[in-house]
């Protein structure tokens, strides 16, 4: 059993594992109906039935792919028929649905069809076409209690043009965001903590949107061209009081993006503001490296800034990407391949975050009941008070989630993609793999796991193998 040096709370003492089962029943107490079978609930039966059968979830995955590329109802009915030709035995419901595509009427009914299932599926985690469509969506969320990240979808730009695009729309996205958040009602759960005011605008980017050159063997160039477009969204959100998250992506690039923003915000110019935060993935095994790193450079760089870093700590969401790309080029593997050790990891850097409240801020992003109730319970039991956590969900899939937390009186934060169909449909793909793999929390919960298995502790596979 870890001991904290600093705490004397334990990792794994009953008394914190009590707290977390205490806060963890009474967060799944207030849980509306349907965020007690999430999946269910995103789409009823196209993902239950992927869930079950991996030929169905890779034919239905490459169909959500091509679906902005289809030029007709016929054309997306022939496409999405074709991808379930390539699966063995398809369930009943397909069978008719493929029986459908032998007609030119039956075609088009079916390409209507699943155009609309698609889109319905991406509206769940698109709030809009762009960051004015979302505000309602934005306002009505935080009057409920949930604060928003908004973030402008599209991925790995290709040319200096789109990194442009990219740039002056989270440019316009920053004034949009602070003219209309300025109006907002008070919510004073949302808008400080012990380090001071929380800003209402808050906006997530994605470094290699921001530049077409990002290379993992050659990052100075990337780096160079990206941060000619981060440091006037910096300066306007300085400006604008409005706090810009910066995403993780996939380990290749993720040392570029962190030494990029770690540099740019130790800049002198940047010490009066902005508010600005980045990712920790506790997928990768050399996370707690990264994190010592992390706190090194707040405690150093960091600390002549009037804000605190915020760190958001996330799973990662590249994890099948990221095993395929090491087998196939013969590398280790950077990810952790059991999902208990994950999980473990995440507990750990949560303790050592929470330890390191006086310098960072500390988000907790997950929809994983026992990681929130675990950093809710550490927090508290280690004197810290609710107000000093932020605890963040994905809109669309931790809506219930996020509504039951912000019901406890936790400060809670929604991820808002905004853009249109076309640009989110790697995000959305992204989302649907996450939320079929087996292992996963929301698969679990919606498969039916009692709430006291959710809730149980991760066993380590060392623990399990008997090694210390
Ligand atoms: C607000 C918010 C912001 C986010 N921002 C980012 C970001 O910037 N960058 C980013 O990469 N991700 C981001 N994510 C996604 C996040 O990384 C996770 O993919 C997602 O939240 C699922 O994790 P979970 O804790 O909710 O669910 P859980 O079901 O508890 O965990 C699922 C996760 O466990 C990991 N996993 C699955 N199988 C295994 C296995 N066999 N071995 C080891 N690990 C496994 C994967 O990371 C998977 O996503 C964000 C999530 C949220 C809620």
């Amino acid at each position: 059993m870890t001991i904290d040096a600093h705490t004397g709370v334990p990792a794994g003492s009953s008394a914190l594992e009590a707290e977390t089962q205490r806060v963890g029943h009474s967060i799944a107490g207030a849980l509306p109906p349907a965020a007690r079978h999430p999946i269910q609930a995103l789409d009823g039966k196209a993902m239950q039935l992927a869930s079950a059968d991996q030929e169905l979830k890779a034919a239905l995955f490459r169909f959500v792919d091509v679906v902005p590329a289809c030029r007709s109802m016929d054309d997306l009915a022939r496409h999405l028929t074709g991808f379930l030709h390539e699966v063995k035995h398809p369930p009943a419901p397909l069978s008719v649905a493929m029986r459908m595509a032998d007609s030119r009427a039956g075609r088009a009914a079916l390409g209507a069809a699943a155009a609309a299932g698609v889109r319905h599926m991406a509206h769940r985690f698109i709030v809009g076409e762009d960051p004015r469509a979302a505000l309602p969506v934005l306002r009505d969320a935080w009057k409920r209690g949930v604060a928003p990240s908004v973030d402008l979808l599209g991925e790995a730009t290709v040319t200096p043009r789109e990194a442009d695009d990219y740039a002056s729309r989270c440019a316009e996205a920053l004034t949009t965001l602070t003219a209309a958040t300025a109006q907002w009602p008070t919510r004073p759960r949302l808008e400080g903590d012990s380090h001071g005011v929380i800003p209402r605008a808050n906006l997530s980017v994605k470094i290699s949107a921001l530049t077409p050159l990002l290379r993992p063997h050659a990052p100075e160039r990337g780096q160079a061209d990206a941060a000619e477009r981060l440091r006037p969204l910096l300066r306007q959100a300085r400006e604008a009081g409005a706090h810009l998250h910066i995403d993780s992506e996939s380990l290749d690039t993720r040392d570029a993006v962190l030494d990029l923003a770690l540099r740019l915000l130790a800049e002198p110019e940047f010490a009066a503001g902005p508010s600005a935060g980045i990712v920790l993935q506790a997928y990768l095994r050399d996370s707690p490296q990264m994190l010592h790193r992390v706190l090194n450079w707040a405690r150093d760089a960091g600390k002549s800034r009037a804000q605190p870093l915020t760190v958001r700590l996330v799973k990662g969401a590249y994890w099948d990407h990221e095993m395929v790309q090491a087998r196939q080029h013969g590398w280790e593997v950077p990810v952790f391949d059991a999902k208990a050790d994950c999980d473990a990891n995440f507990e750990d850097l949560t303790r050592r975050l929470i330890d390191a409240n006086g310098l960072v801020r500390v988000a907790v992003a997950s929809h994983n009941l026992r990681s929130l109730a675990h950093a809710v319970a550490y927090n508290r039991l280690r004197g810290g008070t609710d107000a000093d956590l932020e605890l963040q969900v994905l809109k669309g899939l931790g809506d219930g989630l996020a509504e039951a937390l912000a019901g406890c009186e936790l400060r809670v934060r929604a991820y808002c993609p905004v853009g249109d169909l076309v640009a989110g449909m790697a995000y959305l793909v992204r989302r649907l793999l996450e939320n079929t793999a087996n292992d996963s929390f929301l698969h679990d919960q919606a498969a039916g796991v009692p709430l006291d298995d959710l809730l149980s502790a991760p066993t380590p596979s060392h623990v399990l193998a008997g090694r210390p």
